[in-house]
């Protein structure tokens, strides 16, 4: 059964570029396109900017250089990284600045506030929380409105161009995109509930000696976990005594799916405690540990795939392929979670990302067509959801690869409707240009 529901609702923003989700993607996007002179409205969902590094509790953020040598990831996220540092945002004993230190844990209320004063200090740049994209209005293949509810009620935003940054692609597929999900039988990575936890004795920790990976065996053997699930990403340290997790997973989750949300939001606070358990039991350091709380947000890996003027695909990644549009240099490794724990997903999944890894050095080009929506003339898309094929989403949703496609794609957006040109006539040479003055890292430019 349906219902027609109508209603007269303000236009309450009118602006160049409209950015949906304020993760990496839309915190790049949205950056990139007001410094270049561009009104802009930002919204997230949430009460903070961050998306799966905040509300979700996302333990760290991957380094800047994920080649081992360059500075792929060069203009905003470097941006916000110095000044995570500068307000001592990464755990203890790690430098973002060296490209050994692969991971960085982060101390997610300090991330939050250099989100806040980063967007607060751009001018032209709009912003509110909590406020949800529900649905949009189109004509043909131009999107004109999005709408959003908050606590005000229903409203609509005008823009001349659309940046979809939910992560879902919720905004692109809304508006009538093609897109693709999970495997050939529709099957996704699975998300995982992040975890803060506090009372780690983690000299304890390091001095044991002991190993979660190589203890978890022995849990699952004497049945402290519901699911035997022997992939287990870890704790970091974030200060003295306190750690956040990337531990358990939520097998068979769809996020754009509230049922299926739901359910998977109730397993992952379930199995906390068993990871409880078995952290407390079975190594050593973690005997007092408790746990803080669990994100706001499921850590969600994979949904929608929106399909661009160009799939990125495991044959660019294979060639190390280089683009005559290309906008940015990415190498983190396949990572495709298994959709189920069975040995022989995880036996897969050990040969892509350890086996397929690249060389230092050795990097994938991203074209800017990778974000330009198939189906639509004004809809731009970044971060997990890009134009990509499933091997390339396991490497490119990882942060610095969605703060890359996030800044391009504010780059882009701000030129199309500043010169008033179709996203597809503006010159890709002159967004690689804005784009090396932003500070991006494009060698072959
Ligand atoms: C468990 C886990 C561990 C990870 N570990 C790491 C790691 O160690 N290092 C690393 O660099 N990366 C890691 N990642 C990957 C990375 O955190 C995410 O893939 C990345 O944050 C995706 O960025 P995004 O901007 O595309 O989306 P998100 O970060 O998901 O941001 C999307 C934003 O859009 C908002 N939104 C969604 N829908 C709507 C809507 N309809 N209306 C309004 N707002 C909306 C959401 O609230 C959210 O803030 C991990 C991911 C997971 C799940």
């Amino acid at each position: 059964m349906t219902i027609v529901y109508k209603r007269q609702i303000p236009v309450r923003h009118d602006v160049d570029v409209m950015v949906a989700g304020g993760g990496p993607a839309g915190i790049g996007a949205a950056l990139a396109a007001a410094r270049q002179g561009a009104s802009v409205f930002l919204i997230d969902s949430q009460s903070c900017f961050g998306g799966m590094a905040t509300a979700a509790l996302v333990p760290s953020y991957f380094t800047l250089y994920s080649d081992g040598i360059n500075l792929q990831a060069g203009g905003i996220a470097s941006e916000i990284y110095q000044r995570l540092d500068a307000r001592n945002g990464f755990g203890p004993g790690v430098d973002y600045r060296n490209p050994k230190d692969r991971w960085l844990p982060l101390r997610t209320e300090v991330l939050k506030c250099v989100f806040d004063e980063i967007v607060s200090e751009q001018k032209t740049l709009k912003f509110t929380f909590q406020t949800r994209l529900i649905d949009v209005e189109t004509d043909g293949r131009r999107l004109t409105h999005a709408i959003c509810a908050a606590k005000s009620g229903v409203f609509t935003v005008r823009a001349r161009q659309f940046i979809d940054c939910t992560g879902d692609g919720d905004l692109a597929a809304w508006a009538g995109a093609a897109f693709e999900k999970g495997n050939g039988d529709g099957l996704l990575q699975p998300g995982t509930l992040c975890t803060a936890w506090t009372d780690i004795d983690w000299f304890k920790v390091q001095s044991s000696g002991l190993s979660a990976e190589a203890e978890i065996q022995r849990a699952i053997t004497d049945g402290v976990f519901s699911v035997a699930d022997p992939h287990l990403p870890g704790i970091h340290q974030t200060g003295r005594h306190t750690g956040t997790g990337n531990i358990g997973h939520t097998f068979g989750v769809d996020n754009t799916d509230e049922v299926s949300l739901t359910k998977a939001l109730i397993h992952g606070r379930r199995i906390t405690q068993e990871y409880q358990r078995f952290y407390r039991e079975y190594l050593k350091g973690y005997e007092h540990m408790e746990l803080v709380t669990t994100g706001a947000l499921l850590g969600v890996r994979e949904t929608r795939r929106v399909l661009g003027d160009y799939v990125l695909n495991l044959d660019d990644y294979q060639k190390r392929a280089v683009f005559v549009d290309e906008i940015g240099r990415y190498s983190y490794p396949i990572d495709v979670h298994p959709a189920q724990p069975t040995a022989e997903n995880l036996a897969q999944f050990e040969y892509e990302y350890e086996q397929m890894r690249y060389q230092p050095g050795e990097s994938y080009g991203i074209p800017l067509r990778s974000l330009i929506v198939r189906d639509l003339d004004n809809v731009l898309v970044a971060g997990r959801c890009v134009s990509c094929d499933r091997y390339i989403q396991g490497s490119i949703r990882v942060g610095t690869g969605c703060y890359i496609t996030g800044q391009a794609a504010g780059v882009a957006a701000a030129l199309a409707a500043q010169t008033r040109h179709e996203l597809r006539a503006i010159d890709a040479r002159q967004v690689q240009s804005r784009l090396v003055e932003l500070g991006a890292y494009l060698p072959n430019v």
